[in-house]
C-alpha cells in the first residue's frame, strides 16, 4: 500500500522551510508539519547579517521570506504538534497530537533545539514576569530599565546589543574571563557605553519583587565572593538543548543529544533525515540550516524514487 506522503517534514525552521522548497521543486508529495510559527530559532534573532544576499535584515522578515517561498509551491502545511515517529521497513509513520496518524516513505526531522535554562532558583518562578529567553520578543517591556544578560557566545553577545538600544544599563554576566562570541561582536560590545561585562560571574539566584524580578545574587567563580544586583529582567542566552524527543531509538546520537549523519544528512535509519541545530555539526547558522535542507530533501528524492520503482 502507498503511503500518505512521500516526504513529511517535521519543523518549519529555515531547515524544515529549505527543504520544502527543494522537495516541491522535486515534485514530492509533502507535507510540513509544525506546532508554532514557522520560522523556528530565526523568530529569536533580532538582525542577521550574515545570511548571503541580506546585509541586515530582521529576523522576523527573513523568517516570512522562508515561508512565503515554501508556500509559494503550494506546499501543504499542518499546524499541530507530532507527538512520536514510528520507523517502519516499508514507510514510516507520524503520529499527531489529535490522534491522527500519517504516513511517509521518508521523513526529515527539522525540530532544531530550545534555550537552555540555568537551572537557578527564582528562574522557573519567574519566567515571563522578568526572566525571558528572547530579546526580541520581550525587550520592549524593558525599555528604560536595567537589565543582566547572561551567557558568552554569538547570541548573548547580540541580544545585549539589541537591548542596549532599549534598557537604560545592561549588564552582561559571562562565567569566564573571555567571550565565546565572535570578534566583530565583542568589539561592538566595548563600544557600548551602557554595557556593563561582569567577568567570571555565574548567577545563582534571582529574587522575585512585587512585579517580577527585582535583583540578583551573583557570584565570582575566581573567589567565590557572592553580591546582589538590581535588575529589573534577566535574559538568558547560554545555548540550547536539542529537540531529540521524535529521534527514533535505534538512531545514532553524539553525547550531546545531536543526531550523527553522513554528509547526506541520512541517520542511521533508511528514509529518516535530520537537518539544523539537530544534527551534529561545527557551527549553528542559519545558513547551515538551508544547507541541510537542501541536500536532505534532494537525498530524499532519491531516495523515494528507489522506493517507487517496481523490483
Ligand atoms: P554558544 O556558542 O554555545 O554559547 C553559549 C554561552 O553560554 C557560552 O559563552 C557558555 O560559556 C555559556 N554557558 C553555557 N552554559 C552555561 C551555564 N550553565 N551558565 C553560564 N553560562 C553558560 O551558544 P549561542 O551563543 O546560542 O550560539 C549557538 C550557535 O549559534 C553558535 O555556533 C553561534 O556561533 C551561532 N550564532 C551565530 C550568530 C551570528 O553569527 N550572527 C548569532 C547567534 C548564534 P563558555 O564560553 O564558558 O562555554
Amino acid at each position: 500500500m502507498n503511503p500518505d506522503y512521500d516526504l513529511i517534514i517535521i519543523g518549519g525552521g529555515a531547515g524544515g522551510l529549505t527543504a520544502a522548497i527543494y522537495a516541491m521543486r522535486a515534485a514530492l508529495k509533502t507535507v510540513l508539519i509544525e506546532k508554532q510559527m514557522a520560522g523556528g530559532q530565526i523568530l529569536m534573532t533580532d538582525e542577521v547579517e550574515n545570511y548571503p544576499g541580506f546585509i541586515h535584515i530582521s529576523g522576523a522578515e527573513l523568517a516570512q521570506k522562508f515561508e512565503a517561498h515554501a508556500k509559494s509551491y503550494d506546499l501543504e502545511t499542518i499546524s499541530r504538534e507530532v507527538v512520536a515517529l514510528e520507523p517502519g521497513l516499508n514507510h514510516h509513520t507520524v503520529r499527531l497530537d489529535n490522534g491522527e496518524r500519517l504516513t511517509a516513505h521518508a521523513v526529515i526531522i527539522a525540530t532544531g533545539g530550545t534555550p537552555r535554562k540555568l537551572g537557578v532558583p527564582g528562574e522557573a518562578d519567574l519566567h515571563g514576569k522578568g526572566v525571558s529567553y528572547c530579546a526580541t520578543c520581550d525587550g520592549f517591556f524593558f525599555r528604560g530599565k536595567t537589565v543582566l544578560v547572561v551567557g558568552g557566545g554569538d547570541t548573548a553577545a547580540e541580544e545585549a546589543l539589541y537591548l542596549s538600544k532599549i534598557c537604560k544599563t545592561v549588564y552582561m554576566a559571562h562565567r569566564r574571563d573571555q567571550l565565546r562570541a565572535s570578534r566583530i561582536l565583542q568589539q561592538r560590545l566595548s563600544a557600548t557605553e551602557n554595557i556593563h561585562m561582569l567577568w567570571s560571574t555565574t548567577v545563582s539566584e534571582i529574587h522575585a519583587g512585587t512585579d517580577g524580578v527585582e535583583r540578583v545574587a551573583l557570584k565570582n567563580a575566581a573567589t567565590g565572593e557572592i553580591r546582589e544586583l538590581d535588575v529589573e529582567g534577566v535574559f538568558v542566552f547560554i545555548g540550547f538543548t536539542p529537540n531529540n524527543a521524535l529521534v527514533p531509538e535505534e538512531t545514532r546520537m553524539n553525547t550531546d543529544g545531536m543526531v550523527i549523519t553522513n554528509d547526506k544528512c541520512e541517520t542511521n535509519t533508511p528514509g529518516i533525515y535530520v537537518v539544523g541545530d539537530l544534527r551534529e555539526k561545527l557551527a549553528r547558522q542559519i545558513v547551515l540550516s538551508a544547507a541541510d535542507g537542501c541536500v536532505a530533501a534532494l537525498s530524499a528524492a532519491f531516495y523515494v524514487e528507489f522506493k517507487n520503482t517496481p523490483s
